[in-house]
């Protein structure tokens, strides 16, 4: 995902406010005052900051500077009585609220609840109500932890809930639809550009029926307690409550917010299925391969005998995989079992190290591991780019297992894709920025065994943690870059610039080719730069940033893994990849940088457009959420409305992707795929969303066969010609062959008169017709060598030249060959 925001969290401190709040802060922290003070002057909508010249596109130019705001005061809830609208909720009768006090940690620490799905929209719109609102861009709706807002604030996405000026007794409440055992509360402020608005601390309410409530108390004065919330935009605060409450409904109640700014928050709700009966189970689903258990999944759910409440959103898989975040170690764990469960088709190896030293590793699945094997297309998945985006390396380490166990278990499908194509997964492309990101929901870590699960033994142990992981704190940017603070997807070298000025002079394809652009000689040096010009541009479409766009840009340097990737890409001839992201849900495909500089985005199309489009919409229309007509859009921009798919800079440019380099300069198709509109779900979701992700994953693969495949070989020798050149009539970008002389040219259905030359040969133009039918199309070609090659041949052997081929010379002496 593109980072709307780049860690607005990291432009905190140029307001004063702490960054880094503790994100556990039961911990003794004193309570706000609770005198009355009265609300001051309220600072103007968008004041301090400066609005851009220009929404989007824009040839013109874009001013984007630091705002800096005074450090805020905290205001204190009005006490008075104010008037306000009654809000679209069921009467209530009056809460009686006992004083608040010291909050007390909780006596035993809760085992770790998962989140009710608020990030992860599994919680929808129609269980978030709130007492007002200040517009509908700033409904209960938006009130999600890490929901992102549009560019510009007053729309329909803004980014939290904000309860209106006059409410002086806000609350945003969250409908479990069950019992629900609540444990913990994390919130957010206002994601906003132009403003910063937080709550800064709240009280809890919890209810069964929406009209009677009772307060989260502390113990020892049975006081209401009241918790210390946000002190920076972006950093999610978590609180644990003093003791869980069962309940349908929790209630946050806004006491205290910045000075200035209005009752505005994002919030994620813990809570674990109650306790007792069999509906313990329910939304556990992730959780029992941590135990030994001979429970099929499918048993984690029963309905509820009862049958009194709607069913919990079914969450698990039928397949035995791992279903867990892997840190670095597990990782490589994982794959090494893998490789031993299915060594005749598996081989691990690495394609380089991060900045701190941490390998690289690609799981390999053929066949014939290790070997390119002739007519057989090599395809890859790049996942973890952006550290922070953790589900498509989860992804790609479940589809490793997967494909290893249907491999043994003789399954068709799975066979035919392992024989006929050579798999590539590198699950983790930053694995410096995954680490981050890990430290930081990993830290939490604790939690129970399997106590719901008859039968189940706990593998880690009662006093052993349970992981607890999910992007609950990590917020939205943290471990997006490796650890030199590079964004990879801006670091690899920008082809399009000199492809483009060349097409614009007339030379292609005649003199500069259309295709395998060379690497510019200043990215070959050791302490290469490249522009920051691209990373700069993406952010001011959605952040703050300090950089004019006239000034010269930073350079930032190539990264290591940029580097490592870039040899892979040139030592294998891949032909189809796709780069899996987190944050949205889309696919997007190439040009990921727009065309005419500066623009901020703008349909960019390849000349393969048709079948980049058909690529992503593959992906798109496999995938369970997006397939789904009635899901909500993640943040500010709903991409169902165009199938789930877009133009890559007709989104945002992007200068330096990996996908234009890949496409630019080597043979291999590539899209991003934006996997989930949390980057980093929870462990307990992982099994949902590989049962998204599953069919998705495996069709996009099987797409290598589209099109046409042949080997160019020499008419006499019949060996192979490599750097042959496939050129098809009216696609002005040409593919080539590898050094057995096999090609594969992705093509939709249609007939193509396809060309190939090479050096030293004449070249063969035939008619190859591309049907719907399962491909690859088998267009092979045998070139003849011209005689002027034949002669130089003969000569390099130090032989005479034959007499016919003397005279045959002479003829064609002063032609060109
Ligand atoms: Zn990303």
């Amino acid at each position: 995902m593109w980072g709307l925001l780049l860690a607005l969290a990291a432009f905190a401190p140029a307001v004063g406010v702490g960054v880094g709040a503790p994100s556990t802060s039961v911990l003794g922290l004193a309570p706000p005052a609770t005198t009355g003070a009265p609300i001051s002057t309220p600072a103007p909508r968008s004041s301090p900051a400066q609005p851009p010249a220009e929404k989007n596109n824009g040839t013109s130019e874009q001013h984007v500077q630091f705002r800096i705001i005074k450090k805020k005061k905290i205001v204190m809830k009005k006490r008075k009585k104010l008037i306000r609208p009654r809000p679209l909720v069921t009467d209530r009768p009056p809460v009686t609220t006992s004083p608040a006090e010291t909050l007390d940690l909780p006596e035993k620490q809760e085992p770790g609840c998962p989140p009710l799905g608020l990030e992860s929209l599994r919680v929808t719109d129609n269980q978030l109500e709130a007492s007002s609102s200040q517009s509908f861009g700033l409904g209960p709706h938006r009130g999600r932890l890490n929901i992102q807002s549009g560019l510009e604030d007053g729309d329909l996405y803004d980014g939290a809930w904000c309860a209106e000026e006059q409410d002086a007794e806000p609350w945003f409440q969250v409908d479990a639809t069950h019992p629900t055992r609540f444990s913990g509360v994390i919130t957010q402020g206002r994601n906003s550009i132009w403003r910063y608005d937080w709550v800064t601390s709240y009280k809890v309410q919890f209810s069964n029926d929406s009209r009677t409530w009772w307060g989260s108390r502390n113990r020892s004065s049975g006081m209401d307690a009241v918790f210390p919330a946000n002190s920076d935009p972006e950093t999610p605060v978590l609180n644990l409550l003093p003791e869980p409450q069962v309940a349908r409904f929790i209630r946050l109640l806004p006491q205290t917010w910045l000075e200035g700014g209005t009752s505005c928050l994002r919030a994620e709700i813990l809570a674990c299925p109650v306790s007792g009966g069999q509906s313990d189970k329910a939304g556990w689903a992730g959780y029992n391969l941590h135990c030994e258990c001979t429970l099929p999944h499918e048993l984690n759910s029963p309905p509820d005998p009862n049958d009194l409440f709607p069913e919990a959103p079914a969450l698990g898989s039928l397949d035995p995989l791992d279903f867990r975040h892997h840190n670095y170690k597990a990782m490589r764990k994982l794959m090494k079992q893998v490789n031993e469960q299915c060594p005749n088709i598996t081989r691990v190896y690495s394609i380089g190290k991060s900045h701190q030293g941490l390998k690289l590793y690609v799981m390999e699945m053929s066949d014939q591991p290790g070997e390119h094997e002739l007519g057989e297309p090599e395809v890859r998945y790049v996942a973890g780019m952006h550290g922070n985006e953790a589900l498509g390396r989860e992804l790609l380490l479940l589809l490793m297992q997967f494909l290893c166990r249907e491999f043994l278990r003789g399954d068709p499908r799975v066979t035919r894709l392992l024989t006929e194509t050579r798999i590539h997964l590198l699950p983790s492309m930053n694995p410096d920025g995954y680490e981050t990101a890990f430290r930081r929901v990993g830290r939490l870590a604790q939690g129970p065994p399997c106590p719901f699960l008859p039968g189940a033994r706990s593998l880690l142990g009662l006093n052993k943690p349970l992981p607890w992981q999910g992007s609950e704190l990590v917020g939205w940017a943290e471990g997006r870059w490796n650890k030199q603070g590079i964004d990879l997807n801006h670091n690899f070298a920008d082809l399009n610039t000199p492809l483009w000025e060349a097409e614009d002079d007339g030379l292609v394809p005649d003199t500069v080719p259309n295709h395998h652009l060379p690497l510019p000689a200043y990215y070959t040096l050791p302490n290469a730069t490249v522009s920051i010009l691209g990373a700069v541009a993406e952010a001011t479409v959605g952040a703050l940033v300090s950089v004019s766009r006239h000034s010269s840009p930073a350079p930032v340097q190539v990264a290591p893994e940029t580097r490592a990737v870039i040899d892979w890409m040139e030592r294998i001839p891949f032909v189809l990849s796709a780069n899996l992201h987190g944050g949205e849900l889309v696919v997007s495909y190439p040009f990921d940088m727009t065309r005419t500089p500066w623009a901020a985005r703008e349909l960019t199309p390849t000349p393969d457009d048709t079948v980049f489009r058909w690529l992503s919409t593959v992906y798109a229309g496999t995938n369970r959420v997006m397939q789904d007509p009635d899901r909500r859009p993640c943040h500010n921009q709903d991409f169902s409305l165009h199938g789930n798919v877009i133009n890559g800079a007709d989104w945002h440019t992007v200068p330096g992707s990996m996908n234009d380099f890949s496409y630019l300069h080597t043979n291999c198709f590539e899209v991003t795929v934006e996997l989930s509109c949390d980057k980093f779900p929870h462990e307990n979701e992982l099994p949902q969303e590989w049962e998204n992700n599953k069919d998705a994953l495996l069709t996009y693969l099987e797409q290598v066969r589209m099109g046409i495949a042949g080997v160019v070989r020499d008419k006499d020798t019949e060996l192979g010609i490599a750097d042959a050149v496939i050129a098809v009539d009216g696609i002005n970008h040409d593919v080539t062959t590898a050094w057995g002389g096999d090609y594969w040219r992705l093509l939709t259905p249609g007939d193509y008169m396809v060309t190939a030359s090479a050096e030293g040969y004449h070249t063969v133009t035939r008619n190859c017709r591309v049907t719907f039918e399962e491909g690859p199309v088998p267009c092979n070609f045998r070139l003849t060598k011209t005689p002027k090659q034949r002669l130089r041949e003969l000569l390099a052997a130090g032989a005479k030249v034959p007499p016919d081929l003397r005279r045959r010379l002479e003829r064609l002496r002063g032609q060109k060959d």
